[in-house]
């Protein structure tokens, strides 16, 4: 494989993982979880270096780093987020400096990832969060550090280009952007896709059954039988009010309590706490599931991240007047 597609290919996995968080050893022992590489991090200095590469492949933010405050993130105004990353010390000639200045100078992503544990936390040890891909656009040499912003739609569209499956790599767009500040419409995002709108659809409902395991979040009812199942994907948000693909956008219920759900039959807290309408008690029913389920919790996915949004349910609390 040639080192530029070995890149996009092993980058494009790596998004998948998107806002999780792993132990040393998914960076360290790579080849377990993404069989290109060997590692995607030896989690030694902060910038990694792979030897077949003259660019950075990942950077690292260490926990209690003397640089630490200047390495937090912060939000631009379309939602991607943006940091700046102190280069090693020794100057800037130095290869692990060069290497990152190489992204810079060629506009190559790097992976970026923070440690969330140090060694000293005996119950779990060291981990850290995979913030995602990044881009480095700038180096500013009054404050000595290079200015780093998560990939927007171009590049990420050019990295994932390696995924010929057009799902497959709408699915790996979602989760890489899981790390940027939410937005619930469509409309603050670029219009420009290059995957067709049925696809993008598909790839939303793929991203929840899987997160979901095909359960309504609700009543916990679930059929799968190889591609048949009962449960759909919910946009909180709905497509007609332009609600976002984002799978923060998103959950998984029954074909009886989506359609309660979409016609404001019940909703839900922020902390995702069953709420219902007066509705309700209005109608005419009987063995209507909802009636008993004042208050329950959903049941959310394993992947905190996936969980419905606070800004996308307080939307539809307001639109259906609770
Ligand atoms: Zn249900």
């Amino acid at each position: 494989m040639l080192e530029e597609e070995l890149r996009a290919k092993v980058l494009s996995e790596f998004a998948k993982y998107t806002g999780q968080i792993k132990p040393a050893a998914f960076f360290k022992r790579t080849h377990r979880f993404i069989p290109e590489i060997e590692r995607f991090h030896n989690l030694v200095t902060g910038i990694f270096k792979p030897a077949w590469s003259k660019y950075a492949l990942c950077i690292l933010m260490k926990q209690g780093s003397i640089y630490e405050h200047k390495d937090a993130y912060v939000f631009l105004e379309d939602g991607r987020w943006m940091m700046d990353y102190s280069p090693r010390k020794g100057g800037l000639d130095i290869s692990d400096n060069v290497a990152l200045a190489n992204c810079m100078q060629d506009k190559v992503p790097v992976g970026v990832i923070t440690q969330v544990t140090t060694k000293g936390d005996k119950q779990i040890g060291s981990t850290y969060q995979i913030l995602g891909l990044g881009i480095v656009t700038n180096f500013n040499l009054m404050q000595n550090v290079f200015e780093i912003q998560s990939v927007g739609w171009d590049i990420l569209e050019d990295v994932t280009s390696i995924i010929e499956d057009e799902e497959e790599r709408y699915q790996i767009q979602l989760y890489a952007r899981l790390t940027n500040e939410f937005k619930p419409f469509v409309k603050e995002e670029p219009a420009k896709y290059l995957v067709t709108t049925s696809k993008r659809e598909a790839s939303f409902r793929k991203i929840l059954m899987r997160e979901y395991d095909y359960t309504c979040a609700v009543c916990s009812l679930k059929f799968k039988l190889e591609n048949l199942f009962e449960a759909q994907a919910v946009h909180v948000v709905p497509k007609k009010e332009n609600g976002t693909d984002d799978p923060r956008n998103g959950i998984t219920m029954c074909r009886t309590h989506h359609w309660a759900f979409d016609n404001g039959i019940f909703s839900l807290t922020d902390s995702g706490r069953i709420i219902l309408s007066d509705k309700i008690h209005q109608a005419e029913k009987s063995n209507f599931p909802l009636s008993e389920m004042e208050n329950q919790p959903i049941i959310v996915p394993k992947n905190e991240l996936i969980r419905p949004h606070a800004e996308a349910l307080t939307w539809h609390r307001n639109y259906h007047g609770f």
